[in-house]
């Protein structure tokens, strides 16, 4: 099988720890090239933006976008417009409208947009799903509480307008709730803590409505040191689900269940592939949509400084 050529453009954390091991072991895509201002990967050709890249490149069908969301609209557009299949990290944008402009530019161009939820290739989450498919829910609780200072140490863009704050991880929570929830809920009310010297929050508490009166809470902090917590719980009318581990691990009634892990960036290049060779693109924007609401809805907070 021919492999698709691919450039990854942001070459950061993300693009190391997951992307580029990911893209090794795809029998769908080589990496041909990077476009970073800091260097690229070791062994890879790189250019310095995208424009230098698609002069370069024709011959480069693929590009996965890893940088944060801020900058990704106007390297998207080109992406698009230079008629290349474009990946993006999630979140898809920094705004649900530039999300939606995407969307129809991609349409119109007749090239593949993906809008990567990676949480949702988490081991237990298809399980999960296809068990709550049959069951009538009675309550949801999603705690999402991590150390910011552990795992984005250095990272201002997450403390700048557009950069999200707590939901940059909380939007992997919202991805996997939408993913696993039979029926579409919608946000109620939130609050969200915005430290003193920063443009965006360090927590949120969220509430969100479903049929039959269903009530699903969601708690996101970064301020949590010791163990780290990234759980779903589900009571439903014949039993408790539990999603632990950001959904790598399942247990149902506390029995673990097995769960066979593909690993979940290795799953978004897979879909990637199945979605470029169907002519579909997958835009799914009610992870960002309610993150919009709590920004939109929320009842703001200030609390003390956060200092790195
Ligand atoms: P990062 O390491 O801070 O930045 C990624 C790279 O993006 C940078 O190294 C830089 O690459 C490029 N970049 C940064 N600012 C840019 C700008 N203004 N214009 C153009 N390029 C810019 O961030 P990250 O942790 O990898 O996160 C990137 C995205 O992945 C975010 O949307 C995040 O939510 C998502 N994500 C992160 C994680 C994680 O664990 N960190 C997990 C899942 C998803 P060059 O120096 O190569 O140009």
């Amino acid at each position: 099988m021919t492999l698709t050529k691919l450039a990854i453009i942001g070459v950061g954390k993300i693009a190391r720890d997951q992307h580029i091991p990911a893209i090794a072991g795809s029998d769908a895509f080589e990496l041909a090239a990077t476009v970073s201002r800091s260097g690229g990967a070791d062994g890879v050709e790189n250019h310095e933006d995208i424009d230098a890249l698609l002069n370069a490149r024709p011959d480069i069908t693929a590009l996965s976008l890893c940088m944060p969301p801020l900058p990704r609209f106007e390297i998207a557009k080109k992406a698009i417009l230079s008629g290349k299949h474009t990946m993006l990290e999630k979140p898809p944008g920094a705004t649900v409208s530039e999300a939606l402009a995407l969307t129809d530019l991609a349409a119109a161009q007749g090239v593949t947009l993906f809008a990567t939820w990676h949480s949702r290739y988490a081991a237990g989450v298809a399980q999960a799903k296809a068990w709550l498919a049959e069951r009538k829910l009675n309550k949801v609780e999603i705690i999402w509480k991590e150390d910011v200072r552990r795992w984005h140490p250095g990272q201002d863009w997450i403390w700048e307008a557009g950069g999200m704050g707590v939901f940059d991880p909380g939007i992997n929570a919202l991805s996997i709730m939408t993913e696993i929830l039979p029926d579409p809920v919608h946000l109620i009310s939130a609050t969200l803590a915005f430290p003193e010297n920063r443009d965006t929050p360090i927590a949120a508490d969220l509430t969100f409505s479903g049929p039959d009166d269903l009530r699903v809470t969601a708690d996101f902090d970064w301020r949590q040191e010791g163990p780290q917590t990234w759980d779903i719980t589900v009571q439903t009318e014949d039993g408790t689900l539990r999603l632990s581990d950001g959904g790598a691990t399942l247990h149902i009634d506390d029995t673990k269940q097995a769960l066979e892990d593909t690993g979940e960036y290795p799953g978004l290049y897979a879909r990637f592939a199945d979605l470029i060779a169907a002519g579909d693109s997958d835009m799914d924007l009610r992870p960002l949509q309610h993150v919009a609401d709590a920004f939109m809805l929320g009842r703001r907070d200030t609390v003390a400084a956060f200092h790195d």
